[in-house]
């Protein structure tokens, strides 16, 4: 078994959007070499999160729509006196920082709807740090 790990830089332009980063995973794992095991894509960040879904404008607006609905970034949110950012950790906790895919015989396995995202709750950030890493063989 063989674990490749890359770190990915994406910048983000908006308080909310949704980052594709699918074609920069599948480079990943090309450069790994493994062919058959789990892609494990991450952001070590507290206020971000990573979905599986469809690339299509008015779903990623959607989505964003969905999130301010269920979590109102000007509500009173306790930690709001610190940094004024509640709703993304919020946000983020509960998406998850993290996907994993099955990778087999090269191909990352998807569905024809399930591109890969970073999701930004608190942007805009020049540096998001995503880590991806390939374990198999
Ligand atoms: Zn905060």
């Amino acid at each position: 078994m063989t674990v490749y790990r890359e770190e990915l830089s994406i910048s983000s332009f908006r308080r909310f959007e949704l980052i594709d980063i699918t074609d920069k995973v599948r480079e990943v794992v090309s450069r790994s070499g493994i062919k058959n095991g789990i892609v494990h894509v991450f952001v070590p960040h507290a206020t971000a999160a990573i979905i599986a879904n469809e690339h299509e404008r008015g779903l990623i607006n959607d989505y964003i729509t969905l999130i301010k609905e269920l979590i109102p970034p000007e509500a009173h949110w306790e930690h709001n006196r610190i940094d004024n950012n509640a709703h993304a950790h919020l946000a983020a906790g509960i998406i998850g920082p993290s996907r994993s895919f099955p990778l087999v015989n090269g191909i990352l396995l998807r569905g024809t709807w399930q591109n890969i995202f970073v999701v930004e709750f608190d942007g805009p950030r020049a540096h998001r740090r995503v880590v991806i890493t390939v374990i198999g063989e």
